[in-house]
């Protein structure tokens, strides 16, 4: 299993695919492991570094994550299936805004693909988490652009960094969910529901 953790981290340095940092996925398996967290929804797989420690917490933990991208998507279930983990991480090849759900629940849903989508998955996904869930949100910081945007020169980098801005505000005047902010790895939030703290 650790071969295979380094490994992926090796294929993602080469390949150029963004994974989760290191104290980040530590924070978020602590949190699994203390709030006996079973069902996880992903939105955002990769090649299935996260969704596979995220499984390794507990060894009842069930993980579904969802990818759009095909050589990600293969390349992550090529992984799940070379830790074992195939019968407890089911991954969905599709754009996680057209994903169908019905009767399922999960107790920790991670946000960890398009930044620029981040409300739009908050507000679909929300109806999806068990009593006393939480939704989890990565990169908050985005590499410290975040509340540094005079210094950006492209159009594009501007525009998406106002996006996380805004989706900082969505959560902090959400009068549903309260939202801790982490100052761990690229930037995490914890969003509860206010009646089920
Ligand atoms: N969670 C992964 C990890 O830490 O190992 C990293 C995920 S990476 C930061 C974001 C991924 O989300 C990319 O592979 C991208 O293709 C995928 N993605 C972006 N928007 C998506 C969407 N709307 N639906 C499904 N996947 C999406």
């Amino acid at each position: 299993m650790k071969e295979n953790i380094l490994e992926m981290e090796r294929y993602a340095a080469e390949h150029n695919v963004p994974i989760i940092e290191q104290d980040s996925i530590v924070f978020i398996m602590k949190y699994i492991q203390a709030n006996n967290v079973k069902n996880i929804l992903e939105i955002g797989s990769a090649i299935g570094y996260s969704a596979i420690l995220m499984a390794s917490a507990a060894e009842d933990v069930k993980v579904t994550t969802i990818e759009r991208d095909e050589n990600r998507y293969m390349e992550c279930l090529k992984n799940v299936k070379k830790c074992g983990l195939d019968k407890r991480i089911n991954v969905v090849y599709q754009d996680a805004l057209e994903v169908n759900l019905t009767g399922v629940e999960y107790d920790l849903i991670f946000i960890d693909a398009a930044k620029g989508q981040y409300t739009k998955f908050f507000e679909k996904f929300k109806y999806f988490l068990s009593k006393g869930g939480c939704i989890v949100t990565d990169n908050l910081k985005f590499h410290g652009y975040v509340g540094n945007k005079k210094d950006i020169e492209s159009k594009n980098l501007k525009s998406l960094v106002t996006k996380i801005e805004n989706y900082i505000d969505f959560l902090k005047n959400n009068e549903e969910f309260e939202t801790k902010f982490y100052d761990v790895g690229d930037g995490l939030s914890v969003s509860v529901r206010k009646d089920e703290k």
